[in-house]
């Protein structure tokens, strides 16, 4: 109750404003809508050279035949991952808005930008959207899951059908502030496919939908439960952005 009229206030606050970006803060112009001019050329598309897996943008020279050092250890489950942009501003400010803002429209203008991601092969129903589930405590502070915001929103876009069978037991905390391996132990056995998935499933491939992809940990997680639990041929991550590989992290 207390926090559907606490999103209601900073709903009604955000709608007797003048209307602000989302990515700079700054007023938007007449004729523009969420995100302004600017902050839409500045966003950034990872660039290539990429990884063919996790699609990190590699150095020139460097091969790009096989997995980089980021994703060669992922797990099997997870195919590959593909993000729309890098999480640099202003697109790290857009994920911040979904997440904390209380702001879940903007989920409509990142999946526009999600939606050309995908293959025309994954177009068809052989294919179903899962979103990332968040852990119920924190679900419920927010009021909504962003990766169920953006999933739905790219289901409406695709026509793709929605399913919602993961399921994020409690605990684990943040992921921020954890190193990479460190990550990967916080994560591993943190979903489980909810009942009947294996039935809703039935053998058809998932696009994985998150807001952001950084080590690949969460993803691997929610892959293995879909895979090893519910059945799924194929996962592959679809994500907003990616953060860029930390340089002279460990394995580089
Ligand atoms: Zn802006
Ligand atoms: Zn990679």
């Amino acid at each position: 109750m207390g926090r559907g009229i606490a999103m209601a206030y900073r709903q009604a606050i955000h709608f007797l404003l003048p209307p602000a970006c989302f990515g700079c803060g700054d007023p938007l112009s007449p004729g523009e809508s969420q995100v302004c001019a600017g902050c839409r050329t500045r966003l950034r598309t990872p660039s290539f050279p990429q990884c063919p897996r996790c699609r990190a943008p590699q150095g020139t020279g460097v091969s790009s035949a096989r997995p980089c050092p980021e994703c060669r250890e992922w797990s099997e489950a997870l195919e590959d991952a593909r993000s729309a942009y890098v999480l640099v501003p202003p697109a790290d400010r857009l994920v911040h808005a979904l997440k904390y803002g209380g702001w879940p429209e903007i989920a409509g203008f990142m999946a526009d930008r999600m939606d050309p991601l995908l293959d025309p092969g994954e177009r068809t129903g052989s294919w179903v959207i899962v979103p990332v589930p968040t852990a119920p405590s924190r679900e419920r502070a927010r009021g909504y899951n962003q990766a169920a915001l953006l999933a739905r929103s790219l289901a409406e876009r695709t026509g793709l059908k929605l399913a919602n069978i993961l399921e994020r037991r409690e605990g684990g905390g943040t992921q921020v502030a954890l190193h990479r391996h460190e990550r990967r132990a916080n994560v591993q056995g943190a979903f489980r496919s909810a009942d009947g998935a294996r039935n809703r499933l039935m053998g058809r491939s998932v696009l994985l939908v998150d807001d952001v992809l950084t080590t690949g940990s969460t993803g691997q997680a929610a892959a293995e439960a879909l895979v090893e639990e519910a059945g799924a041929k194929r996962v592959r991550l679809i994500t907003f952005a990616r953060s860029l590989p930390q340089e002279g992290e460990e394995g580089r």
